[in-house]
């Protein structure tokens, strides 16, 4: 089917291991209307696929809707709008998500891969609006990214493109959950910061400690931040090396893809500016010259919409 783009109306679904956020927006990505439902982890996908569509009847009303957009985690083949393999979501294998939900629904349906529908999200609507090629990274637990290139999302041959994560920043780095050792996740993602801080703590005094105790959790990437940015010493030097692991993989990214804009969302990224000024200082210095006043670097905007948005306006890509 084809989306007739001078219509007013989408809709966005965010579809995650136990929930489906649901969304009716208008075509400059504003949120009108919002529908979630908690699905118990172990529902079929027959079972998924009626309360995606059940959510998008409840959204929609009496709106003329001129296309769905679906952000499914995991594999997916954007071209034919399959998910070949749904993180978090059993039987979810070869699920030809676009054409079941356009036969029941009567309206054209993208599917994507979340973190590709993240990045076109805030190239769209949020950080990195008005850009010309915008990378997009979320660093929580693992450090996931989308690319927009000279304004289309890249999506690649599979529809498995941007997954900046798993490139290599270190021949002889500590292992990655995908079983290779160096990758960029496994430095800089929430994870990775958790596991430094841990190590370097080790039998030392560090407000991290306190500040992890006062919440009654572990230490997180959270506290690190946070007892850097009171002058905590073991903190400090945690940040320093996390920064210039991030730092590290974004010259990889601003060499490939020449940026105008790179936006960081996730966890992590609510560090603020004890993140984002080391990062921006350090990836400038380490790349090539021309490139030094090429590109910002900007904290995500569309917090826990970035989903919804993105998979919705990707209607109008
Ligand atoms: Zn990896």
């Amino acid at each position: 089917m084809t989306i007739e783009k001078n219509m007013e109306y989408v809709v966005g679904v965010d579809l995650g291991g136990t929930k489906i956020a649901t969304a009716l927006l208008d075509r400059n990505g504003k949120v009108l209307r919002r529908v979630r439902y908690e699905t118990a982890p172990l529902k079929s996908a027959a079972e998924v696929i009626d309360s995606l569509v059940e959510s998008v009847n409840e959204v929609r009303g009496d709106f003329p809707i001129v296309g769905i957009g679906v952000a499914s985690p995991g594999a997916v083949d954007t071209e034919r709008g399959i998910i070949l393999n749904g993180t978090n979501l059993p039987e979810w294998v070869e699920i030809p998500l676009q054409q079941e939900m356009e036969t029941r629904l009567g309206i054209p349906v993208k599917v994507a891969n979340d973190a590709n529908v993240a990045a076109w999200g805030e190239y769209y609507a949020g950080a990195g609006k008005n850009s010309k090629t915008m990378v997009y990274v979320t660093i929580s637990t693992g450090i996931g990214s989308g690319i927009v290139l000279d304004g289309k999302l890249l999506v690649g041959s599979n529809g498995f493109a941007g997954e900046l994560g798993h490139t290599i920043i270190g021949q002889e780095g500590p292992l990655c959950s995908c079983g290779q050792v160096g990758c960029w996740e496994a430095y800089a993602s929430g994870t990775s910061i958790a596991r430094l801080a841990a190590e370097a703590v080790g039998s030392k005094k560090s407000l991290m400690t306190e500040l992890a105790a006062q919440d009654g959790t572990a230490i997180g990437a959270k506290h690190v931040f946070q007892a850097a940015s009171l002058g905590d010493e073991v903190a400090s030097a945690v940040v320093d090396e996390v920064t210039s692991a991030i730092a590290l993989g974004l010259k990889n990214v601003v060499h490939t893809f020449n940026p105008d804009c790179i936006v960081i969302g996730g966890g992590v990224s609510l560090a603020g500016d004890e993140l984002f000024s080391p990062v921006l200082k350090k990836t400038k210095k380490l790349v090539m010259e021309p490139y030094r006043e090429t590109f910002r670097i900007a904290p995500a905007k569309l917090g826990d919409d970035v989903g919804v948005v993105g998979a919705a306006t990707l209607c109008f890509a």
